[in-house]
């Protein structure tokens, strides 16, 4: 199944490894007419995926993906996003800068762990946003893992000898400025971090869930497609594409026209 409706997708803006053109070409072969670039915490590509699109008929979807927390970090996506307003500029700018400091302070774990990389080479290598993903593709070009799963299993992921959670920005505040900019906001993969108490979200005002996720199997995209029927929300999806030459390619995940529709109906548009 291929969808033409694509919610979720990375580029070099943040830890992706196409550039926001790249990754719209790439769309448009695919069959993908609506993208939504999501990068983690900026919006900084918007601009050129939108350009791109239009030479090649791939309709872009500003979006964004914040790291927040609740309980245990978890990611909130915002769609139709107006990343002018001042809020938002100012929350993506403050966890642009704790994401410097992240990956230095993961940088001095690695020291201490005898698998020094060289974090400043990391964080210029990054076109945009710095993330885990970059501090990986460095551990395995110095050899220290084999590969990315490796680096994120042994040193990177929650609970390993290298993790520094991120951002202390609660999931509330990130769905109220989401809304503050007149977007819809969308609880990301929650199969994934089993993200416990979605109820307060709701009486946040949650948009939507992200039910169709690579890393859900078919009993957790059930699941949160019941959660979302059950509680009046919009059940999205998306490829959360990366790399290509990955488990999943743009389109391979998705949403029906109905879906996003309603999600754009959830806007305040203000
Ligand atoms: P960060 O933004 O620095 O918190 O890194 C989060 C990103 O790292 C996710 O969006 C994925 O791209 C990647 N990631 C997180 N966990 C894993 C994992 N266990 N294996 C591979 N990649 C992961
Ligand atoms: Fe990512
Ligand atoms: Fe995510
Ligand atoms: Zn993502």
């Amino acid at each position: 199944m291929r969808y033409a409706i694509d919610l979720h997708s990375h580029s070099t803006c943040s830890d992706g490894v196409l550039s926001p053109t790249a990754l719209v070409e790439r769309a448009a072969a695919r069959g993908v007419t609506q993208l939504a670039l999501t990068d983690h915490d900026t919006t900084a590509g918007i601009e050129e995926a939108r350009n791109a699109g239009q030479g090649c008929g791939v309709q872009i979807i500003e979006g964004v993906e914040i790291s927040a927390w609740h309980g245990q970090e978890v990611h909130m996506l915002g769609y139709f996003v107006r990343p002018e307003t001042p809020s938002v500029h100012a929350v993506l700018e403050r966890q642009s800068t704790g994401r410097l400091d992240r990956v230095r302070e993961i940088g001095a774990r690695l020291d201490r762990l005898g698998m020094s990389i060289d974090i400043d080479a990391v964080i210029e290598s990054a076109a945009g946003n710095v993330g885990r993903p970059h501090v990986a593709r460095a551990l395995i070009a110095a050899g220290h893992v084999p590969d990315f799963e490796a680096a994120f299993a042994r040193l990177l992921k929650k609970g390993a000898a290298a993790y520094i959670p991120a951002s202390r920005l609660t999931a509330t505040h990130a769905i109220r400025v989401i809304h503050e900019a007149g977007g819809a906001a969308v609880i990301a993969h929650p199969g994934v971090e089993n993200v416990g108490d979605l109820e307060a979200l709701v009486e946040c005002g949650l948009d939507g869930v992200e039910a169709h996720h690579p890393a859900h199997h078919p009993g957790l995209v059930s699941k949160y497609a019941t959660f979302a029927r059950k509680h009046g929300l919009v059940a999205t999806g998306g490829s959360d594409f990366h790399a290509p030459g990955g488990r999943v390619d743009l389109g391979d995940r998705g949403v029906p026209t109905e879906a996003l529709e309603a999600l754009r109906a959830r806007t305040r548009g203000c």
